[in-house]
């Protein structure tokens, strides 16, 4: 493998590194699941940091990384930052711990240090980049030690597009690990269940308040809602596959569906968002759950008119544009039109799925471009052609918003951190847009005001003209760029 390679080398060269060491199945596996988009490199962060919060956000569980230190570093700043509040397992290496395969070795050594009953449930190893890439035998760790579960998961970035797509590699390991367990004979009792009850597992990760409006509008078919997928806890996983029906309200857990379909679940897509998405939602629990209509409709008159209401009381007049990562631009998209927004363009940077079907479909009839894998550039330009009076999107759109003088919202800040489902949902945007919308022609001011300074790349040197570039300097630097990235794709090819 290339010395030095990274999410900044190669793709084909990481990929075919990591085929020549044993992983071609495991990258198969990565390809079918999380098929490519237009851009071949994740354009977000790390994916790995997906699995990462996965695995830290549940109890009892520990994780530890293998990987370069520089990558090993970034993450575990973003958890922290992101409020991890434990420790992030490391099992560092150099050239010769990866080649001779001691790098293998000293992770086995972590994982029985670190498998401790009393403590811990499972531990889960994650594979970065380069020990992927140089076929580190995950596989070949014990399944269990003194009954602390072991989990190892390959997470490269060359394999996974996206962070979102990551948090399904390890939750769709981890249900695997379950289903087994299950399948082999009793388990420890979800500390949640209520025997007898039917459950609907949701799949993504919501709004703490989002489950909770979701079980109020399925109560009435008498229907509970199971743990969430990623699980908080172990236990919760069984209770989860225990569930009647499972909903991928978030419709790019492709390994977490699979596993919820081997266990024999019913799978439904889109979510309870606005009227006709709620409608539409609870009409297809209630037909998988095999409940009668009278049920199922009990359940419409209950929820759709506190959402009608809802609706009504806080309208949106705007056009507005709609890109992320999270997985549920879609869904927000939907409400936004049922709110009134016009919705030209909406961009996500997962791929297209059956589970988002619906909406894309709705959207599609509406007249909404909706552009599945889309890259920050498709974006970009979608926004520029659009001049929406309010753009969502992921923090580079933002910026480049705020120059255009457009006001713009963070998806993932701003967006996700509200609720989405229900009555709850319904009300949720209109005051949010309303603000931002109004800030509009203070923006267009400040663009005025400003115009010029600071751009491009030779402004904020003195103030008697701007230095002039040495003659061809440009010219030779692209070409030694371009050299330079032959060479580095010719080595370990
Ligand atoms: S593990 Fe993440 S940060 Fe490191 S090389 Fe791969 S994609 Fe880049």
């Amino acid at each position: 493998m290339a010395e030095g390679a990274s999410c900044h080398g190669g793709r084909e060269t990481m990929q075919a590194a990591a085929r020549a060491a044993g992983k071609s199945d495991a990258l198969d596996r990565l390809m079918a699941d999380y098929p490519r988009g237009p851009h071949d490199q994740p354009q977000s962060m790390c994916p790995a940091f997906g699995s990462l919060r996965v695995g830290l956000r549940m109890r009892r569980v520990a994780t530890i990384l293998s990987g370069s230190a520089c990558c090993v570093y970034g993450l575990t700043f973003t958890s922290h930052f992101y409020g991890a509040r434990r420790s992030v397992g490391y099992v560092p290496f150099n050239s010769e711990t990866l080649v001779t395969g001691k790098l293998f070795e000293d992770i086995r050594e972590a994982v029985h240090a670190t498998a401790k009953p009393d403590e811990l449930d499972a531990i889960i190893v994650i594979n970065l980049c380069v020990p992927t890439a140089s076929g580190v035998p995950l596989d070949l760790l014990p399944k269990q030690i003194d009954g602390v579960r072991v989990i190892g998961i390959d997470v490269p970035g060359f394999g996974v597009p996206t962070h979102a797509e990551a948090k399904d590699v390890l939750a769709g390991a981890m249900l695997r690990y379950a289903r087994h367990e299950a399948e082999a004979g009793p388990v420890a009792r979800p500390t949640s269940l209520i025997e007898g009850e039917p459950t609907v597992a949701l799949i993504g990760e919501l709004f703490p308040a989002d489950p909770m409006g979701i079980a109020a509008l399925l109560a009435p078919m008498g229907l509970a809602v199971a743990p969430q997928t990623p699980a908080r806890e172990w236990r919760d996983l069984y209770a989860a596959l225990d569930c009647e029906v499972a909903a991928a309200t978030h419709p790019f857990y492709t390994a977490s569906v699979r596993e919820f379909a081997t266990a024999g679940r019913p799978v439904v897509g889109s979510g309870p968002v606005g009227l006709e998405g709620t409608e539409a939602w609870l009409q297809g629990i209630g037909r998988a759950a095999g409940l009668p209509q009278s049920r199922i409709d009990i359940a419409k008159a209950r929820a759709l008119p506190a959402i009608q209401t809802a609706l009504a009381a806080a309208p949106i007049a705007a056009r507005i544009t709609v890109s992320g990562y999270e997985g549920s631009e879609l869904l927000v998209a939907r409400l936004l039109a049922e709110a009134g927004a016009e919705v030209p363009y909406v961009g996500t940077a997962c791929p297209r799925t059956e589970w988002s079907e619906a909406d894309r479909a709705w959207l599609a009839a509406r007249g909404t471009h909706v552009q599945y894998r889309a890259s920050l550039e498709q974006d970009m330009a979608a926004m520029t052609e659009v001049r929406p009076d309010l753009a969502l999107g992921t923090t580079p759109l933002v910026q480049r918003a705020k120059e255009m003088g457009i006001p713009a919202l963070y998806f993932t800040n701003m967006v996700s951190a509200r609720p989405l489902f229900g009555p709850a949902g319904a009300g949720s945007m209109a005051a949010i847009v309303a603000a931002q919308t109004r800030g509009r022609e203070r923006f267009s001011r400040m663009v005025s005001f400003f115009e010029g300074v600071g751009t491009p790349d030779r402004a904020g040197y003195g103030f008697r003209g701007k230095p002039e570039e040495p003659a061809g300097f440009r010219d030779r630097q692209r070409k030694l760029r371009a050299a330079k990235l032959k060479a580095d794709e010719a080595v370990g090819s």
